[in-house]
């Protein structure tokens, strides 16, 4: 059934820049000569190498082992040989220990990645175990891994599963075309999920922005007469995908402050997330591959493209046309919450949703000046926070004060920067506040 306009309290509505790319059908990259494998591409602890430099490898070999239970593998994605094993620049910032494999051009397979027509059959743990091992972390960019979020406390009951095909970043339009081009293989992913949780409901949420996605998968489910699982066409607002927002839209439920979606019952996967899980589940197939979208005035040819991990950078902007003349600023991510890149050896990692590629006009930031006590940012945040005030607390380092003001809510969105007339950088002041928090609140050792 369909779903009147489900929305939350605050956010904004910035340009929604989607008409550069959002009719490109995904394009595969050619085969990378070679590939940077960044160790930490997910929350937690980075893998460890289990590669040493000369070693032959086949795509799709594991080379990185997760190291604890919030971690995960990573696999060589293409086949060659390890060059180097060393620390490189990673798109979220900062060097990474990285392994860098000199592919050999056939792109030989470790194993043979069929498909299993009865992966229904295996159990929840099974199912949990394969996950891990295809190195799965949420990929519409939070890379929480996703055999951790499946895994909640035994107290914990998980009755409503939301599939986040909001994509509510401009320009960024990679989940909007995995839609319109693996719909089924997203609806089985969605499945497969609802099995390892025991949930009863599921919802795809998709902004209506994107109409086709919508109709496609109201079709799907509709004829298959999967009566558990709901389209929800959301109003077009950002940060409409994030968690919390989601899950208050969907089914009018509060995270609480400091809380987590379980708390309430839920939880969120995005839509590549479900795709990832559906190949890992029924052909054991590793997380080797995405789609980027590369878009922006600033890049000649936009496109969709589906890229091997550890793709530089600069052979995804050359496959799309090259940086026109007046380009000023490339972005991992989309422009709300994505983060500038300064080197374009960096690679595609399991994240990377987009690289957006503002010009000159885009780019330019204008000084921040004063506070005016508007009081814009405060009606624009989608959590409830005085971002004014936090902004003033964390320039005065009363880092104490910001922690009772629940700086640590803040999902860094950018909303309040966007309004604020006195464009103040509230999301650089928060990092730091919250960076600072998390230290007070560190046990000593
Ligand atoms: S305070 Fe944080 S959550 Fe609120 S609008 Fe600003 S960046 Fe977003
Ligand atoms: S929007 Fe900017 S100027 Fe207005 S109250 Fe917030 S920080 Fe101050």
């Amino acid at each position: 059934m369909w779903f009147k306009s489900k929305s939350f309290k605050g956010g904004v509505h910035p340009p929604e820049n989607k008409a550069f790319s959002d009719n490109k059908v995904i394009e595969k990259l050619p085969l990378p000569e070679r590939v940077v494998i960044p160790l930490a591409q997910h929350i937690g602890a980075p893998a460890e190498p289990i590669v040493s430099v000369g070693d032959e490898v086949k795509t799709g070999q594991k080379i990185g082992q997760s190291k604890g239970f919030v971690s995960v593998p990573c696999h060589a994605s293409i086949s060659g040989i390890v060059k180097k094993i060393e620390p490189r620049p990673h798109p979220v910032g900062g060097d990474v220990l990285a392994i860098e494999i000199e592919g050999d051009g056939n792109d030989i397979m470790s194993q043979d990645f069929d498909f299993n027509p009865d992966y229904m059959v295996q159990s929840v743990d099974e199912m949990k175990e394969n996950i891990l091992e295809a190195g799965i972390a949420g990929m519409g960019g939070a890379t929480f891994p996703t055999h951790v979020k499946l895994s909640p406390p035994p107290d914990k009951t998980i009755d409503t599963l939301i599939l986040n095909g909001a994509e509510c970043e401009p320009f960024l339009t990679s989940d909007a075309r995995l839609m319109i081009e693996f719909p089924k293989e997203i609806i089985e992913g969605l499945r497969i999920l609802m099995k390892i949780l025991n949930c009863k409901r599921g919802y795809i949420a998709i902004e209506k922005n994107k109409p086709n996605a919508i109709s496609l998968f109201h079709k799907l489910i509709n004829d298959s007469k999967q009566s558990d699982i709901n389209v929800v066409g959301l109003k077009v607002k950002y940060p409409q995908g994030a968690e919390k927002q989601l899950i208050k839209a969907i089914v009018n439920r509060n995270v609480p402050a400091g809380g987590l979606p379980m708390d309430v019952g839920c939880l969120v996967q995005n839509v590549g997330t479900a795709k990832a899980v559906y190949d890992a589940i029924s052909k054991k197939l590793p997380l080797i591959e995405r789609v980027v979208t590369v878009t922006g005035k600033g890049i000649k040819e936009p496109k969709n493209v589906l890229a091997r991990i550890g793709t530089p950078f600069q052979q995804v902007i050359d496959f799309c046309g090259g940086l026109t003349d007046d380009a000023a600023k490339i972005i991992n991510g989309g422009p709300m919450m994505g983060i500038a890149q300064f080197d374009l050896e960096v690679p595609v990692i399991k994240g990377t949703s987009g690289i957006v590629i503002l010009n000159t006009k885009q780019a330019i930031l204008p000084q921040p000046q004063p506070c005016i006590s508007c009081a814009r940012c405060v009606d624009s945040c989608p959590m409830g926070l005085m971002p004014n005030y936090l902004a003033t607390l964390v320039e005065n380092q009363k880092f104490e004060q910001a922690k009772e003001f629940n700086i640590k809510d803040c999902i860094e969105c950018g909303s309040c920067s966007y309004v604020c007339p006195s464009k103040i950088r509230h999301v650089h002041l928060f990092k730091f506040g919250k960076m600072h928090v998390a230290k007070m609140m560190k046990p000593a050792a």
